[in-house]
């Protein structure tokens, strides 16, 4: 076991499979290295799950629906306000283990954990007001008849997580899910489990019944694929790579189960000659650099209007070299390493592949470090519009810039991708921020603002980025099925 840090470790890791309400081995006995990214030593081995695991745990999801499903909206509020109160009585434990896990530096953890507390406690209050408009009543125009509209949980539901945003994902899903009166498998990226399982207890530990969340640690091809397949699954939320959602949906056609994609994207900030200098360099520096650039937000597509395109790239530039790059416990350190060594490869190979392409580096593209999958903070500017470090979703801490003349050859850049997730718009002209904004085909818009995502509005993009929307009433309706039922006789 690694002791570079002892904070994370002070309490026992945990590394089996959930089942029916206990903590179990894989069937096959097999077990996953879980690596920290800092040092690229393993921490701990968990279970790797297999076929016969993703069996288990969806026969004891299938089982415990029966009750689950007709629970009231007001108990299951309950389980789900005490879940927020573990992760916040619990914080530091867990955003230690993102950062060990992840790598990602221990404030940017710490946002993490608030954002879990605040999905479960919104979810809550949602759950409870199922209770007043699960079943509405609906004017029809006869007076022989009587008709109210149902929603009702989908069934067995399977949530496929990746690694960036370890229990974050996971809680956008789960929350909602329990909300409905679903019941869960839950299958955590095989990078990322030791936060997904603490969250896992916290969850146990708020008496929420047996076969209500199952956890099965394993890989995709051996636990993802079988869950996406399984005929007593209803539905599947997956959030991860676009490649890997096609197959996913392709997986669930078989028995047409239904399908909520949250996938990849190439997202633009676009900044105006008239936007306040200092708030650019802040918006463009954090939609790229956050979380390592490891956010499927990433506006990692720069579009600056000419006249001051020179000055914030220069800004950007010194912003990039300043940035401190480090160990994620270390005080004062903003960036830690990318969260496993795929990743680490894949993005050293996009920013030679950037330099063979004729783009010009500014800043960063090279690994500070030895040891551990350590990124520096990466400017490139003159890139190519087809080029792959333009077109392709990077995943790592690398902004690319272009110039602009007109506000619609800077829409037309932007919209020019086959992802549609988000966008941000810089400028001191609030009628143009609108006007942009309305123009833009992405899910999700920031004018002048950082990337905040409050559970209470919506999560999702056009295109190739998504498929149905997570968070606010959106992420509810995912786990629910309508149900009409119309009688003749009254309906009081
Ligand atoms: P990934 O697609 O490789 O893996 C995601 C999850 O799917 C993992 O748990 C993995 O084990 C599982 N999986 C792999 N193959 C599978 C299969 N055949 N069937 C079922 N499950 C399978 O993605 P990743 O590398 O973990 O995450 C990075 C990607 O996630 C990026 O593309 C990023 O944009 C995307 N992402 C999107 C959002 C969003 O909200 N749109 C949020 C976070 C990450």
């Amino acid at each position: 076991m690694n002791a570079r840090d002892p904070r994370p470790l002070a309490a026992p890791l945990r590394t089996q499979l959930y089942i029916d309400g206990v903590w179990c081995r894989s069937e096959s006995g097999a077990r996953l290295a879980v690596v920290d990214p800092s040092t690229e030593k393993t921490i701990v081995e968990v279970e790797a799950g297999g076929a016969a695991d993703a069996e288990c745990a969806v026969q004891a999801a299938a089982r415990a629906f029966g009750d689950w499903k007709n629970s009231s909206g007001a108990e299951r509020a309950a389980y789900l306000r005490a879940i927020a109160r573990g992760v916040r009585a619990r914080g530091d434990h867990l955003a230690a283990l993102q950062s060990l896990n992840n790598g990602k530096p221990l404030p940017e953890a710490h946002i993490d954990v608030a954002d879990v507390a605040a999905t479960f406690d919104y979810y809550a209050e949602l759950a409870e007001q199922l209770d007043r408009t699960g079943e509405v009543e609906v004017a029809i125009p006869s007076v022989e008849h009587c008709a109210v509209i149902r929603r009702e949980a989908v069934g067995v539901v399977v949530l496929i997580v990746p690694w960036n945003f370890p229990m974050v994902t996971t809680a956008w899903k789960l929350a909602p899910a329990i909300a409905a009166g679903c019941t869960v498998v839950l299958k955590p990226s095989e990078v990322t489990p030791l936060p997904e399982l603490e969250l896992t207890a916290i969850v146990a530990e708020s008496g929420l019944p047996r076969g209500i969340l199952n956890v099965v640690t394993g890989t995709g091809a051996e636990v993802g694929a079988v869950l996406a397949q399984h005929p007593l699954v209803a539905k599947v939320s997956f959030t991860g790579s676009t490649a890997v959602g096609k197959q996913v949906m392709k997986n669930a056609a078989d028995t047409l189960k239904g399908v909520s994609l949250e996938l990849g994207g190439k997202s633009s900030i676009i900044v105006f000659a008239d936007a306040d200098l200092d708030l650019a360099v802040d918006l463009v520096a954090s939609g790229g650099f956050f979380n390592a650039g490891q956010m499927c937000s990433a506006t990692s597509r720069v579009l600056v209007e000419r006249p001051i395109a020179q000055a914030l790239v220069e800004r950007l530039a010194e912003r990039a070299t300043r940035t401190v790059v480090g160990d994620p416990f270390a005080p004062g350190v903003q960036m830690g390493p990318l969260a496993n060594r795929a990743q680490y490869e894949r993005v050293r190979r996009y920013i030679e592949q950037g330099k063979a392409d004729g783009a010009r580096l500014v800043a960063g593209g090279d690994a500070p470090r030895s040891a551990g999958y350590f990124v520096r903070p990466t400017l490139f500017v003159d890139i190519p519009a087809e080029s792959a470090l333009w077109r392709e979703e990077i995943f790592g801490p690398v902004l690319c810039v272009r110039s602009f003349d007109t506000e619609q050859e800077a829409v037309d850049a932007a919209n020019d991708s086959d992802y549609g997730l988000v966008g941000s718009i810089v400028t001191g002209d609030a009628e143009r921020g609108k006007r942009v904004a309305d123009r833009l085909a992405a899910g999700v818009v920031w004018i002048n603002a950082p990337q905040l995502i409050f559970p209470q509005t919506s999560w999702g993009g056009f295109k190739q980025s998504s498929l149905g929307r997570e968070l606010g009433p959106f992420g509810l309706a995912a786990f629910q099925e309508i149900k009409q039922v119309l009688t003749t006789i009254s309906c009081a």
